[in-house]
């Protein structure tokens, strides 16, 4: 059973106070959480592998009169534990916590049958998706710990759920995001106040979208802004209680 928000009415101060950091916040998806979510008061830590990207979010951040955000490179396929704890401590000493993470980044590879599959290119897509962010997650779990209500959310997709022929590693890493989600929602419930869910944005006029399905109209998708309510609630107060769920930020397409 996945849950979806779409109608949810954020309020303008939702956010207020909370230290959140998105992944691949430099386009598409990302790019829209870390502008929204710092339009509703948090201050958002912009991590991608693209510098001149990440500024120009930061410029409209600011722009906009939101809290000054930080920016994070970081590359997914070169980075190391090293770089991890290096940005957990500095997270730690210029935050003190931190109260969202948005695993959001994300590598499509290529959609061939799997006779075919490449397996350099299996292993980029597993080390982006899902073997960068586990170990960034290791690291920043006693950031996400002092918080009183910190929230992960793993950006997961409909094949991460259901299997589709020629996905290969961009539909193994969403599972195994889907498992490990569950895996780490259990071991922290105990906690109280740090929550592990998983969310798919559904068909968003994205590069990667475009990347998937060449042909397909743009006009006949969702932007990445309306899909945002669901990313909202879910790093918000009110999701507090929901730990180790599946949710869509779209109902699925007829
Ligand atoms: P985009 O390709 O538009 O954006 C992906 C983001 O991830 C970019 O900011 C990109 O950085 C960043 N990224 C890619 N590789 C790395 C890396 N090695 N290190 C750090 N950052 C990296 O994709 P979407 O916005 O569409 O996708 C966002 C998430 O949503 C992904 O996890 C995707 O799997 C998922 N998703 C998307 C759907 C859709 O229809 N769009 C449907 C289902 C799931 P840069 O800009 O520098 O390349």
């Amino acid at each position: 059973m996945t849950t979806c928000k779409i109608d949810y009415q954020a309020p303008a101060d939702l956010l207020q106070g909370r230290n959140i950091l998105v992944t691949g916040a430099g386009d598409g998806i990302g790019r829209a959480a870390a502008l929204t979510f710092a339009r509703h008061g948090a201050t958002v830590i912009l991590l991608g592998r693209t510098i001149a990207k990440l500024e120009k979010v930061y410029d409209a951040i600011e722009a906009a009169g939101g809290p000054q955000p930080a920016i994070f490179p970081l590359n997914f396929e070169g980075a190391t534990l090293k770089d991890y704890h290096d940005m957990a401590e500095t997270i730690d000493r210029e935050f003190g916590r931190l109260d969202g993470l948005l695993h959001n980044a994300g590598l499509l590879g290529r959609l061939t049958p799997f006779e075919q599959y490449n397996p350099e290119l299996w292993e980029q897509v597993m080390q982006v998706n899902l073997n960068g962010p586990i170990w960034m997650t290791q690291a920043l779990l006693p950031a996400l710990k002092y918080s009183a209500d910190a929230s992960i959310v793993f950006t997961s997709s409909s094949v991460g759920r259901r299997g589709r022929a020629y996905w290969g590693a961009y539909a193994v890493s969403k599972f195994a995001t889907e498992g490990f989600m569950e895996v780490l929602a259990d071991e922290l419930e105990h906690l109280g106040n740090v929550r592990v869910n998983s969310l798919n944005p559904g068909a968003t006029r994205t590069q990667m979208r475009k990347q998937a399905y060449p042909g397909e109209l743009p006009e006949s998708l969702r932007t990445p802004e309306e899909i945002m309510p669901t990313y909202l609630w879910l790093m918000g107060p009110e999701s507090r209680g929901h730990n180790g769920e599946q949710f869509d930020a779209q109902p699925p397409r007829s």
